[in-house]
């Protein structure tokens, strides 16, 4: 097995598999890295927004295609969890003279790979609610982004969950498709900006504060339990806990950060010379096409980088 890849794409969702598409197409050698859970889109039955899918796609089907597409032109593809990630610099000698030729070495739970150039497309996870048949429910009333959801809950009854500010702005955004929206701190303190509950008082959305126990229904989502035993209808549910950082083996570069996302320059590349990023992990939109997008700039970027030579636009000649 190949130790020293010209690239490694940690993440095979839609940034890791726009890169590791270029990187490959280019005739780089390629890696691309996922953990057991996998992309977000895994858990998505339809995606109503993404170009070129008039009827919509399911993020099964989409993710297939991209794997499929990268794979055609070399990349290959595992499943291993990326555990840590570290310049060759910093390890002992012997490990260095092992991955010679890389720059950065990442370790997973199976082996250890060296990168010339790494690219981290890790995605975001969903925080969990710790609701019963929240995650069952995903795509039939139980939603995590207004911005890909919310015309599915026009003049429904929805609750959003959270306590910070996240959960504020999606009330607000969802409240152009409904007015009969409550936010709940489901247990937490209330810890979003005075400028964020102003807006919901304006906009007459209420805050509670009621832990939720479950979401029931049938082929959509029809009552919300509570822990206190009572119930009550509700036909939306959109857990907005904030998202817990994927990104922790990034700090263990020294990656810097800006919040939970990894900042990056305007070629999609991090304070360290032979790191990218992409995608979700780079923060808002946190959308197919701007991860899409993310995985290009990054992916050319890394390609004059290993190459030389400069990507000349058709339109600067
Ligand atoms: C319920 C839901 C509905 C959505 N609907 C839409 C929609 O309709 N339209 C839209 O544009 N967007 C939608 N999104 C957002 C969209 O899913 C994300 O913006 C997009 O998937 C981000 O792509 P990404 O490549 O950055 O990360 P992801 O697609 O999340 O992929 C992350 C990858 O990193 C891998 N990974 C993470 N950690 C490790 C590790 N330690 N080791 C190895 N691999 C790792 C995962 O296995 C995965 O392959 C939705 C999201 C959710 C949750």
């Amino acid at each position: 097995m190949q130790k020293v890849f010209d690239v490694i794409i940690v993440g095979t969702g839609p940034a890791g598999l726009t890169g590791a598409v270029y990187t490959a197409r280019a005739e780089l050698s390629v890696l691309a890295l996922r953990d057991p859970e996998g992309s977000n889109l895994e858990k998505v039955a339809f995606i109503g927004n993404y170009f070129g899918f008039p009827e919509g796609v399911k993020g099964p089907d989409l993710l297939r295609l991209g794997e499929k597409h990268a794979t055609k032109y070399g990349a290959l593809i595992k499943s291993e969890e990326v555990l840590s990630c570290k310049e060759l610099s910093v390890l002992p000698a012997k490990e260095q003279k092992k991955f010679s030729g890389a720059n950065i070495v990442v370790k997973t739970q199976r082996a250890d790979y060296g990168a010339k150039a790494l690219l981290i497309a890790a995605g975001m996870q969903i925080r969990s609610g710790g609701i019963e048949n929240e995650f069952k429910y995903f795509g039939r009333g139980v939603a995590v982004c207004v911005a890909c959801d919310g015309p599915f809950f026009k003049k429904k009854k929805v609750m959003i969950v959270g306590a910070g500010n996240l959960a504020a702005n999606e009330a607000i955004e969802l409240s152009q498709f409904t007015k009969d929206i409550v936010v709940n701190t489901h247990g937490e303190e209330l810890k979003m900006d005075a400028e964020w509950e102003k807006r919901l008082r304006e906009k007459k959305i209420p805050i509670v504060n009621k832990r939720v126990a479950g979401v029931h229904g049938n082929s959509w989502v029809e009552e919300l339990t509570y822990m206190d035993g009572t119930s009550e209808r509700f036909e939306g549910l959109f857990l907005a806990l904030g998202t817990a950082s994927a990104t922790d083996f990034a700090r263990s570069l020294g990656l810097e950060m800006d919040g939970n996302a990894i900042k990056v320059n305007s070629h999609g590349q991090t304070n360290l010379k032979n790191v990218w990023a992409a995608g979700d992990v780079t923060g808002a939109p946190r959308q197919i096409g701007k991860s899409v997008g993310d995985g290009v700039r990054a992916a050319i970027n890394m390609i004059e980088s290993l190459r030389g030579g400069h990507y000349v636009d058709h339109r600067e000649t």
